[in-house]
């Protein structure tokens, strides 16, 4: 039993009272200090001191080892602190504390059971130890520990005051300890910024460097062409003061042909917030315009767009120079052929007249001496020199692609066969011709006479190439092109009858089959070749809604394929029946108007027509035919020229008179100039051409084939 002497309550008060102002003391010491160790040092001096004992320390626990290590001590040795480790199980005091969060009270360490004496303490010959845990509400930190040799129990009011001590050492710990990491992620944040701040001031004078050197035009500037930063370049470019062109603004500058084309770009460029290209003139100072190349981006926000723009000028212009020197050069190209061409077209056309003229003298010699039976002989040669004369100039208007064309549906396997012998007859025995035809070929849509010409053309090319001999194929077949193809081939797409004609002769070289095509190129001797041939066939296949294609390897031969539009009318095919044309017989009263105003023309025709049993009569003029067809004249046929003086044409004259005569069939007789007024609008039905020069049995032919149709 315990018996409390006065003196001793009075000892116990004093001591409580102390205790009380030592932990006060130690909170205005802790609330003072911001740095740990201080406060940790005061600690356990404080605690010693209050619970009058020689020894105190500070644990921390390490969770990374599981351990204690000493971070403040009094009474220890000097080196113990931060080097003292103690275990932190329930087999020490200080760990039985910590782990179970009890104050552990040990009055007589000897007699303990709950734990083993750790052998520091029992070094320092301790008896008592106090163990506190040091935490606030949501952290563990160690234990306050307070050792003493001496035999003195301790009491409740001791519990008391060193729970209150360690409750404000965890609570200084951890103001410390954010004190702490406050300022160092302070410091680290200054540290970041500082070089944060660093590289934009570098990147700023980059920048600033980049502004001031480029050559470039450099711009922020807003969608109306307000420039609100422009750099040097601009005033070194223009001649002007960089105030002066930011006063004006950018339209002022633009050249007036692009001004449209700039503020168009600028709308849709705001519209779409997209970047932009385009390339515009500005004027300098002293007037002359330079071409910048701009790229243009709009910055976020929408009301302002930055741009680069480059000085042009010098590669445009030598872009020029050369699209303009190439020109030169192809124009002197086709001056010299055009040359060529004249020179041997006036040397033909010498020889062609000469055979004429020189028949004609003839005949003229004859029939004065009376020797009429010679006559038939120059006839014939002034009629064979005319008739190569009269192919020349096709020829030459086929080229030139305003020959009058008269397609019609053509049955394609029919023509070919038909002219197989005279593509025989002209590349001669040493070449073997075949033709080839699929089963069931479509009609094509195009002018038969002009495709023969064209197959003859391409005979006689192949004959050219094979001077020793070989084979000619003529192939035709069906062919269908996407429109892919047609993008591949540069024609339509659609349904084409395809023929082909292949030798195996010389081949052309890239370089020959690329101009073969062109007008009056040719590789053959002066005089041998025109250089017209292909240019006919082109032209030909082209104005009937169609194309060529050569293919050629030099040494094996080459393939010439014309294709020409499937004929989809479903009418009869026309088949040859100008070889042998059937000369009809006029019935009585049939009447042929003839409108011409080249007496020549007018001269033979009436004499044809007349000879055939026509009545004929004869106009000079537009207006004065249009007066024959107004009136009630008989008209079974007008025949007229196209080309007319007086204002009026052949086609309007007939359209005004089918108003009085709907059924008025009509006979177009047309050079090739004129040609395109019944070429290009569609021939009305009862309407046909016939290009002049022609052999008078075709007009005779023609005209008896005309006025039979539906009588
Ligand atoms: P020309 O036959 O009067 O020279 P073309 O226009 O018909 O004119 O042909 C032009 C050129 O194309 C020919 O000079 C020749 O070099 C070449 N050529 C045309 N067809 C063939 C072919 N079948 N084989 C080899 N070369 C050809
Ligand atoms: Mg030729």
């Amino acid at each position: 039993m315990t018996v409390t002497t006065i003196s001793e309550a009075n000892s116990e008060l004093t001591l409580r009272l102390r205790q009380q102002e030592l932990a006060a003391e130690f909170a205005t010491f802790s609330l003072q200090h911001d740095e740990v160790q201080p406060v940790l040092d005061e600690a356990c001096r404080v605690a010693a001191k209050g619970m009058e004992c020689t020894l105190s320390k500070v644990l921390e626990f390490l969770p990374s080892d599981g351990e204690f290590v000493m971070r403040a001590g009094l009474g220890w040795h000097p080196g113990s602190v931060g080097h003292v480790r103690l275990g932190a199980d329930l087999a020490s005091p200080a760990g039985f504390a910590f782990q179970t969060g009890q104050p552990v009270l040990s009055n007589h360490l000897a007699n303990e059971t709950r734990f083993r004496t750790p052998k520091l303490l029992v070094e320092h010959g301790v008896h008592r130890a106090f163990n506190v845990l040091v935490e606030t509400p949501d952290w563990r930190y160690g234990v306050l520990e307070v050792d003493s040799p001496d035999e003195r129990d301790f009491s409740i009011s001791d519990t008391a005051f060193l729970q209150t001590l360690a409750a404000t050492l965890a609570l200084a710990i951890a103001k410390a300890n954010r004190r702490r990491d406050l300022s160092e992620s302070e410091a680290r944040y200054r540290a970041l910024s500082e070089t944060l701040e660093m590289q934009v001031v570098e990147r700023t004078r980059e920048r600033d460097r980049l502004w001031e050197l480029s050559e470039d035009l450099l711009v922020v500037a807003d969608y109306d062409g307000r420039l609100l930063r422009i750099n040097p370049a601009w005033g070194r470019l223009l001649g002007k003061a960089d105030a002066d062109i930011v006063r004006d603004g950018y339209p002022a500058l633009i050249h007036p042909d692009d001004l449209a084309r700039v503020e168009a770009t600028l709308l849709e460029m705001r519209s779409e917030g997209a970047s932009a290209r385009y390339t515009n003139r500005i004027e300098a100072q002293d007037g002359h315009w330079i071409w910048i190349s701009w790229t243009l981006s709009p910055e976020p926000g929408g009301e302002r767009l930055t741009g680069v723009g480059r000085d042009v000028t010098a590669e445009r212009e030598e872009a020029a120079l050369r699209e303009r020197l190439e020109d030169q050069l192809r124009q002197s190209q086709k001056m010299e052929a055009v040359g060529q061409l004249t020179g041997g077209l006036a040397h033909d056309f010498n020889n062609l007249l000469t055979g004429i003229v020189g028949s004609l003298e003839m005949m003229n010699t004859r029939i004065a001496q009376g020797r009429i039976k010679d006559l038939e002989r120059y006839i014939g040669a002034a009629q064979g020199a005319a008739t190569r004369a009269a192919a020349l100039t096709h020829r030459l208007l086929a080229f030139s692609r305003r020959q009058t064309l008269d397609p019609k549906p053509v049955r394609f396997d029919a023509l070919v066969e038909g002219i197989s012998d005279l593509v025989r007859r002209t590349v001669g025995p040493g070449i073997e011709v075949s033709t080839l035809a699929e089963p069931g070929l479509w009609n094509a849509l195009c002018d038969p006479n002009q495709l023969e010409n064209a197959l003859l053309n391409l005979a006689i090319n192949a004959r050219d190439a094979m001077p020793d001999g070989g084979r000619l194929t003529i192939k035709s077949e069906n062919v269908v092109i996407d429109w892919q193809h047609a993008g591949f081939r540069d024609m339509p797409a659609g349904q084409f009858v395809a023929v082909s004609v292949t030798d195996t002769g010389s081949g052309m070289p890239a370089e020959v089959v690329a101009r073969a095509f062109d007008p009056f190129f040719t590789t053959k001797p002066l005089g041998v070749g025109t250089g017209l041939g292909l240019s006919m066939v082109y032209g030909f296949c082209k104005q009937s809604g169609g194309q060529v294609r050569i293919h050629s390897l030099v040494g094996e031969g080459t393939t010439v394929t014309i294709y020409l539009p499937r004929d989809a009318s479903g009418f009869e095919a026309e088949t040859e029946d100008k070889v042998h044309p059937t000369v009809p017989n006029a019935l009585a009263g049939q009447t042929v108007l003839v409108v011409d105003d080249e007496p020549t023309v007018r001269l033979l025709v009436t004499d044809v027509l007349q000879d055939l049993g026509y009545a004929a009569i004869e106009a000079a003029d537009g207006a004065s035919g249009l007066k024959v067809l107004q009136s009630d004249v008989r008209i079974d046929l007008l025949v007229s020229d196209v080309g007319l003086p007086g204002g009026m044409n052949g086609r309007q004259m007939a359209d005004a008179a089918r108003v009085r005569r709907p059924d008025l069939k009509v006979l177009f007789i047309t050079g090739y100039a004129e040609g395109a007024a019944v070429r290009d609008a569609a021939l009305d039905t009862g309407m046909h051409v016939m290009t002049k020069p022609f052999a008078m049995d075709a007009l005779a032919a023609r005209i008896g084939a005309i006025i039979k149709v539906g009588d």
